[in-house]
């Protein structure tokens, strides 16, 4: 995990948040890199999701919403973590994150010595388990006291006149709100779903790990209404349609790069299910924090729409044609962070290499979720004439492309650089591209691009360059469009 954190400082994708005045606990600011890559996992999440799903709509539902909505929801009175504090140090816990976290313990075996012993486990001089406070090892920890995660503020121009409203600590309310809206200007037979993209916020108790918990964080969540009466392939349709989701959820990390073996599911067990849900499927990633919720599935039933049915008075039902009757259509929801699932494509693309007895540190992103598609490379700064060819195809790749320029380097220099940020295309201009006049050699108008992963380089016309690059980052193999050109 440091070494990420370091690498995303120094090259620009992720910086403490207000770090001039010393920083804000757990909030991050997407630097130059971090916002493109950001924005390339919401653009194939949408496109892959919403835009090519026949049985998809999106929506862009405000933060601040009807207070009820809350009350309806159930999250002013559960949304909560059982807390403790350590009466010495002061340091707070979530009660179900105890038996998770590594313990200081001052052994009377051996004369208090200090050991950090490993989550759940018993010092194996004196035999205790944890009692106290795992930080300090020293304090003794309040009763456990429930803290509701919602981020409360006052609606208005005068304070004591304000409305408390909350900063909504999902999406998801957002969908369920507007469902008859959606249903109603669509003309939606069921089954069908709505996704959104948007920000959510919650005063967890004990943020950290980076980007992966944080108090402020963006989410894709998708809320899929099945009609509970209808079956699909033998099976009751919401059933039905949560195993899809889940294989189609998991399937999307796949393609997009993440390493099968990174990858497992966990069911909730009954204790572990909310009180609303049927069943529900995490998808965990083998972060560098070890195996963690990357997003969650879940069988919600009817619950949100009969809540907020009858909180606000407003039937939310969808009439079935077909039986002739008014429904409450169950919703399965596949939700996802963006910046977990950022942290993850993060920790998979990097490797660390050795080339020519050199380490190469490389990001090997998806060619469509790499911050940088393309970076136009002079081989010879010195040279206007192919300074200006390679400002040239810049500016006609950057048409529809993330494109860097560079010239402030060598250009093995200048490789390594785009590796470690995982830009999947080099394109270099050399004197070859534009030829040598003094020497009578005739330009070939041709340039050469350079594979991140395998490394080889081809040399194609540059008129031809921005239908090659386009081939490659919609999934054309390296070695077929190497085939098609000369290796240079
Ligand atoms: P956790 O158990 O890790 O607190 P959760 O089960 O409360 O997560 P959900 O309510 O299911 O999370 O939210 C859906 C998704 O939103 C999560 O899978 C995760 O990707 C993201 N998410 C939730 N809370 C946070 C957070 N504090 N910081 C970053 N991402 C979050």
């Amino acid at each position: 995990m440091e070494t990420l954190v370091s690498l995303c400082k120094r090259r620009g994708f992720v910086f403490q948040s207000s770090e001039i005045y010393c920083g804000i606990g757990s909030s991050w600011d997407y630097g130059p890199l971090g916002v493109e890559l950001r924005n390339k996992i919401k653009r194939v999440w949408w496109r892959d999701f919403v835009q090519r799903r026949p049985d998809m709509l999106g929506l862009d539902a405000s933060i601040l919403m009807h207070p009820t909505v809350w009350k309806a929801s159930g999250h002013v009175d559960n949304f909560t973590d059982p807390m403790v504090d350590c009466r010495e140090c002061r340091h707070r816990f979530r009660v179900d994150q105890l038996a998770e976290t590594p313990w200081v313990h001052y052994c009377p075996a051996t004369k208090g010595n200090k050991f950090t012993i490993p989550a759940g486990g018993a010092c194996s001089h004196c035999g205790a388990a944890r009692t106290l406070c795992p930080d300090c090892g020293k304090g003794e920890l309040t009763p456990p006291r429930q803290f509701n995660l919602m981020f409360k503020t006052l609606m208005g121009p005068v304070e004591e006149d304000a409305a408390v409203t909350y900063l909504r600590p999902e999406t998801a309310q957002g969908i369920f709100v507007n469902f008859d809206n959606v249903l109603q200007s669509m003309r939606r037979k069921l089954p069908f779903g709505i996704g959104q993209i948007g920000k959510a916020f919650r005063n967890e108790i004990t943020p950290g790990n980076f980007i992966f918990r944080t108090r402020e964080f963006e989410q894709m969540e998708i809320e899929y209404f099945v009609n509970p009466h209808e079956t699909v392939e033998g099976r009751p349709a919401d059933e039905y349609w949560h195993d899809r989701w889940i294989e189609d959820c998991v399937a999307w990390f796949r393609r997009y790069g993440i390493q099968s073996d990174n990858l497992r599911l966990h069911e909730h067990a009954r204790d572990e299910l909310a009180h609303y849900a049927k069943r529900t499927a995490d998808v965990q990633y083998r972060f560098p924090i070890g195996w963690s919720e990357l997003m969650g599935i879940a069988n919600r039933t009817d619950f949100d729409l009969k809540q907020h049915a009858k909180f606000s008075g407003k039937a939310l039902t969808y009439f079935d044609e077909e039986r002739k009757e008014h429904v409450v259509p169950y919703v399965i929801e596949p939700s996802a962070g963006v910046d977990r699932a950022l942290l993850a494509f993060l920790a998979d693309a990097y490797r660390e290499e050795e080339v020519r007895g050199e380490k190469r540190v490389v990001l090997r992103f998806h060619p469509e979720l790499a911050p940088v598609s393309v970076a136009v490379l002079p081989l010879l700064k010195k040279r206007d004439d192919i300074v200006r060819t390679a400002h040239a195809i810049r500016d006609e790749l950057s048409r529809d492309l993330t494109v860097v320029y560079d010239d402030t380097a060598a250009i093995g220099r200048l490789y390594r650089r785009q590796d470690e940020v995982g830009t999947p295309y080099c394109v270099t201009v050399d004197v070859q591209t534009v030829g040598d006049s003094d020497k009578g050699e005739p330009a070939d108008g041709k340039v050469t691009i350079r594979d991140r992963d395998s490394m080889e380089q081809i040399r194609v016309e540059a008129a031809r360059l921005a239908q090659v690059i386009g081939d490659l980052l919609r999934g054309t193999a390296w070695a077929e469009v190497a085939a098609g050109a000369g290796r240079s």
